[in-house]
């Protein structure tokens, strides 16, 4: 019999869709180890530097100490200890919501939490450029699903406009990111906002990349905006900026409430480790602190240093200002992009190639995240290299 996961392997190789696991064989930073050698990373969303951060370290070993390494059972059933209604007063407080309820991941944040606001026959209007995790939890939902293009407002609107023709009296969810995941720039949120007012409805607003970096204190780019109050839903993720692991949800105490009652991924699912819950506990109070903010303006340092060095060709297209932390190089063809990341390894960058699926067939890119804790140099190094390959192009 032929091995029917062989073939598709081989498929998967023929178009250079294949993936593969890489060891890691040191702590999250700046440089890590990998295959026997020492890398400038440019590849994670450890923004802040926090992920190996010694008050966050402390804070884990601390709470195993008192709580010991298992969450035990689920929050409802006896899985809530102290430090988790600790960091969800911290974060609703931080957030500026009146409440905030923690799940294991951002993934499963959204899986949990998109179903128990819509149903079937209710209506989901997302952005193209969503992350799988919204796509997914909206699939899930059993809504009806409507994609707009990236940004686009006029197809918004129009897609609220049908929604109240065909659907009337049905809930009307809007989905959306502050922080484009692999594009790295930024929703229109004050006419997001403004249409969802016009039209009546829900608006989810992931944070993901925009917590810790974008706003006051990197409350994301609601709190930057002063548009806290009309988000209904603030979605975000503990494991990027936050250093550490979990998703989050901010909202109003009724809505909390309600995903405590409804979303299935919290309900069944053993609570998060303790340790990890008061690392995240001493992240959020970081970022709130002096310390925190000035951490997050040495970020943007090194973000504006990336838009100043980076060649102005293909990437740094956008504008005059950058947007956040990511800064893709659209590459277009896949075996390319994975030629020109293994070029940059060579010259001791790692760098990701990010292809389909999780970018749109033919654009494939090397997507590039800089953190606070990067060197001038080490910038300065990684954006001739890449003058260099992308002259050869
Ligand atoms: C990473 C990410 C998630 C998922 O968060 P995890 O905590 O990693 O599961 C959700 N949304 C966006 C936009 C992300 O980038």
């Amino acid at each position: 019999m032929r091995d029917f996961f062989e073939e598709q392997l081989k498929a998967l190789r023929v178009r250079s869709l294949d993936r593969h696991l890489r060891e890691i064989c040191s702590a999250q930073g700046a440089e890590i180890e990998t295959g026997g050698r020492r890398l400038v990373n440019f590849s994670s969303n450890n923004y802040l530097s926090l992920a190996n951060d010694p008050r966050l370290r402390e804070a884990a070993l601390a709470a195993i100490g008192e709580f010991g390494v298992g969450g035990g059972a689920s929050r409802l059933i006896s899985g809530t200890q102290s430090p988790h209604l600790r960091l969800e007063g911290a974060l609703a407080k931080w957030k500026g919501t009146e409440a905030a309820l923690c799940f294991s991941s951002g993934y499963a944040a959204a899986l949990g939490t998109i179903p128990a606001l819509v149903t079937k026959g209710d209506v989901i209007l997302l952005d193209k450029l969503c992350h799988a995790s919204l796509i997914d939890g909206a699939k899930l939902s059993g809504a009806i699903l409507r994609v707009f293009p990236h940004n686009d407002l006029g197809k918004l609107e129009g897609h609220l406009q049908w929604s109240h023709g065909e659907h009337a009296g049905k809930r009307i969810l809007i989905v959306t990111e502050s922080v484009f995941s692999m594009d790295g720039d930024r929703a229109p949120l004050r006419e997001l906002i403004e249409l969802k007012k016009r039209f009546g409805g829900l608006l989810l607003l992931d944070e993901a990349h925009a917590v810790g970096v974008i706003g006051p204190n990197g409350r994301g780019l609601a709190a930057a905006e002063n548009l806290n109050k009309h988000v209904d839903v603030q979605m975000g993720t503990l494991s990027k900026a936050l250093g550490t692991s979990g998703g989050y949800i901010c909202s109003s105490r009724n809505l909390i409430d309600w995903l405590i009652n409804r979303a299935r991924s919290f309900i069944y699912s053993t609570a998060p480790p303790p340790a990890i819950v008061a690392a995240a506990l001493a992240a959020v109070d970081f970022l709130a602190s002096p310390e925190g903010e000035e951490r997050r303006l040495l970020l943007w340092k090194r973000i504006r240093l990336m838009q100043e060095f980076l060649p102005r060709s293909e990437l740094n297209k956008t504008s005059s200002d950058a947007y956040s932390a990511i800064f893709p190089w659209i590459v277009g063809d896949e075996q390319a992009a994975l030629d020109l990341a293994s070029a940059l390894q060579s010259e001791g960058f790692l760098v990701p190639a990010i292809r389909y699926p999780t970018v749109a067939k033919g654009s494939a890119r090397l997507r590039i995240t800089v953190t606070a804790a990067h060197q001038d140099d080490q910038i300065r190094a990684l954006c001739e290299a890449i003058k260099r390959l992308s002259a050869k192009l």
